[in-house]
């Protein structure tokens, strides 16, 4: 009863301030919603929100009459009637008259409050979704607690929360492009730090490595060894239950890289691909080891 009654009240608002027509409503076991055929600006809800609960305060008989057709459409209704013989129809004092057969509170008072919580573009107009009453105090606990909670996760007052999470967020932002540079700086090192184990052979540089680490890092000291020309590189990396492998080649060097990297694949059970230059990929058999070996036979 009191969502609905509550219905009545905000479509009177929207009608009575904006012209706006309910053209749907649909009730649900935890919230209502209302379409209405114009579209609305933050301020308008706001402005519906503050007439509906006026009308709660000045606590209104709400009434239920019977009417001929004839003498309901002599009334003041909000919206066109059903053409039937009888209409009930429903009077808040001194503001709403609509046919309606529903149950309704007796005094606007006891729907308690009425608010919008949510307003969303719907067809060519607008959905909005509200509470009333007890729905509406459950609903104000819940998200007081929620707020509470950020509060104090964050040891600050409720107010201040919006600013802290967007210090939050851009401090987040930051401290990502830091990571990424220093990753990169570091990937830097340990690249030509491998290229003192480079084993050289008729001009070629060869350069095998085992490490931990992840594969996009392998990626990144692979390609920079390889932007020098006559360098072959093949890293693998092992984690607890992942194997990864990547092996490319100089541009000006034309090894059947792909060849030694099917092999290898089938043999660490991995997934991956890539091009003549360069190719990665990552299974769950831990035999790194073993595709180092297969690599240096291949290619020395
Ligand atoms: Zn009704």
């Amino acid at each position: 009863m009191q969502q609905h009654t509550g219905q009545h009240i905000l479509s009177y608002a929207f009608a009575e301030l904006f012209d706006g027509n309910t053209v749907g409503f649909h009730l649900s076991d935890n919230y209502t919603t209302i379409d209405l055929d114009i579209t609305l600006t933050d301020e308008m809800t706001e402005q519906a929100e503050q007439l509906s609960n006026k009308i709660i305060y000045e606590n209104k008989i709400v009434t239920a009459k019977d009417y001929t057709y004839e003498d309901a459409l002599k009334l003041n209704l909000r919206k066109a009637p059903l053409d039937l013989e009888t209409l009930r129809i429903i009077n808040i004092e001194g503001y709403d008259e609509c046919a309606c057969g529903g149950t309704h509170v007796k005094y606007t008072g006891e729907i308690g409050i009425i608010k919008v919580t949510r307003t969303e573009r719907y067809k060519n107009g607008t959905r909005v979704e509200f509470l009333c009453g007890k729905r509406a105090l459950n609903d104000y606990t819940a998200k007081n607690k929620n707020l509470s909670e950020l509060s104090s996760a964050l040891t600050c007052k409720a107010d201040m929360l919006q600013d802290n999470i967007e210090k939050i967020v851009n401090e987040n932002k930051k401290l990502k492009k830091d990571i990424i540079g220093l990753s990169n700086e570091l990937n830097e090192y340990r690249a030509s730090e491998l290229k003192n184990s480079t084993v050289f052979k008729d001009g070629t540089g060869y350069i095998f490595s085992k490490s931990n680490n992840d594969v996009k890092d392998l990626r990144f000291i692979c390609s920079k060894i390889t932007k020098e020309e006559n360098y072959v590189a093949v890293l693998v990396s092992e984690s607890d239950n992942e194997c990864s492998l990547v092996i490319g080649q100089a541009k000006n060097l034309s090894f059947d890289i792909k060849g030694i990297f099917e092999q290898c694949r089938s043999m660490i059970n991995g997934k991956g691909g890539g091009n003549s230059y360069m190719l990665q990929c990552s299974g769950n058999e831990l035999k790194g080891r073993e595709c180092l070996e297969l690599a240096k036979k291949a290619l020395l």
